[in-house]
């Protein structure tokens, strides 16, 4: 059998770049007019990296990392995700130096190792916006939000809803657990395996759990809101009052936690219409940069899939045409012609001019259905007798009308049949 591409990791073909295309420009058109810059990490990072920012004993450290073994025992793993490796380059750079708050954007693959199926892969692409400073200002989680919906709104996507919750912060999230810990103590056997072992080290995560009778039990729990200090509480107060400010959708579930540990404050998430996985997602991450060992800079990014918004725009009918502007095609009869055809393209090329050609076909026909088929204007034709007399034919290839010009007039020729 033939080698395959490996389980969940795609190739983009040719006729799919001009989508990506697209995608990269308009991730460059938002970055560029709320002033974020580009950022590009590792592909691979330290295991520790991921422990300690997205945590043990989340899915994605606990079951998905795809390691790397070093020669020398080294052992690194394919990057899950892209906020860790941003925050411990603003720490291993001395980013904090700079101008804050910093705002970053990358885009680029990510690795997890997960079961393939509609909307989930083992190597996608995500864009991330992150904005890093030494203040946690609501407004700059209400900037994220915005810059995401700019993005898909730049796509055409206008009907994307938020989602939204805060999970507090150091000061009230202790207390909220433990009323979770207190509702869960008695139906422990009600769930699922991954749930009942988190009980333990992180009840929040049971409310992230897709489990049919986790997501029943769920129902009663109680919400983070009913818990929050006074400064997490007006904090996403404000946050809701600068989303209505700039007239954006939002819904609230006061169940939403994202599966990741380093969330604090507001978490959020972006859905559409008639699709049933969500496109992005991000939160505040206040603590994050600190638990890595940099001085406390509190943070607030988002992540979205790439590939999911493609298929969305796909199942939409919402991809780019390929617009190739047709060009010249050079035909050559005669390995005399065919090794000045060489020389010529790099005329043609010099001259501003675009060229294609199929020098590998020996046969005058078969290069002239090849003409045809990119659609050229004109062809080039390039004999043995025009190669010794230095001229070449011009072939309108609508009309059949030639005319045989010397070489020193081919470009202007060419560009006045061209206008
Ligand atoms: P996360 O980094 O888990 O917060 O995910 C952010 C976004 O990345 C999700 O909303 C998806 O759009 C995308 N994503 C996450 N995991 C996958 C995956 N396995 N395959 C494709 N897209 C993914």
């Amino acid at each position: 059998m033939a080698v395959q591409s490996p389980k969940g990791m795609r190739d983009i073909l040719p006729p799919d770049q001009p989508i990506w295309e697209k995608i990269r420009k308009t991730i460059k058109n938002v970055a560029d007019f709320y002033n974020f810059f580009r950022i590009d990490t590792p592909i691979a990072e330290s295991v520790d990296l991921f422990v300690r920012s997205v945590g043990e004993d989340s899915d994605v450290v606990e079951k998905q990392m795809f390691y790397l073994e070093g020669r020398t025992g080294s052992r690194l793993v394919l990057r899950p995700e892209g906020t860790a490796p941003v925050a411990r380059a603003y720490i291993q750079y001395g980013l904090s130096h700079l101008s804050q708050p910093l705002k970053l954007y990358y885009e680029g693959p990510m690795f997890r190792h997960e079961q393939p199926q509609a909307g989930r892969l083992r190597e996608f692409h995500q864009l991330g916006f992150e904005i890093l400073s030494s203040e946690n200002d609501p407004v700059y989680d209400a900037q994220i939000i915005l810059a995401g919906m700019r993005f898909f709104e730049g796509l055409k996507l206008k009907d994307v809803t938020i989602v939204l919750n805060t999970i507090g912060c150091r000061t009230c999230r202790p207390n909220y657990r433990r009323h979770l810990l207190d509702y869960y103590k008695d139906k422990k056997k009600e769930l699922c395996a991954d749930c009942a072992r988190r009980l333990a080290t992180n009840p929040l995560r049971l409310l992230d759990c897709k489990e049919e009778k986790c997501r029943e039990l769920k129902k009663e729990a109680p919400i983070m809101a009913d818990y929050l200090c006074s400064q997490c509480s007006a904090h996403f107060k404000s946050v809701l009052e600068y989303l209505e400010e700039l007239q954006l959708p939002y819904t609230l579930d006061h169940y939403l936690v994202r599966g990741f540990d380093y969330y604090s404050k507001t978490v959020f998430e972006y859905t559409i219409e008639g699709v049933d996985f969500v496109l992005g997602g991000g939160g505040r991450y206040d603590y994050l940069i600190e638990s890595l060992g940099g001085k406390a800079s509190p943070a607030v990014g988002l992540a979205i899939g790439l590939e999911r918004v493609i298929e969305v725009l796909k199942s939409r009918q919402l991809t780019v045409k390929v617009k190739t502007k047709p060009k010249l095609y050079l035909v050559y009869i005669g390995a005399l012609a065919k090794k000045k055809s060489l020389r010529l393209i790099e005329d043609l090329r010099e001259a501003g001019l675009d060229v294609a050609e199929s020098l590998g076909k020996e046969s005058l026909k078969g290069q002239l259905r090849a003409a045809d088929k990119a659609g050229s204007p004109l062809a080039l034709i390039f004999g043995q007798k025009e190669a010794f007399e230095e001229s070449v034919i011009i072939r309108d290839l609508k009309t059949g009308a030639q005319e045989t010009v010397p070489l020193k007039k081919m470009v202007e020729s060419v560009k006045r049949k061209m206008k």
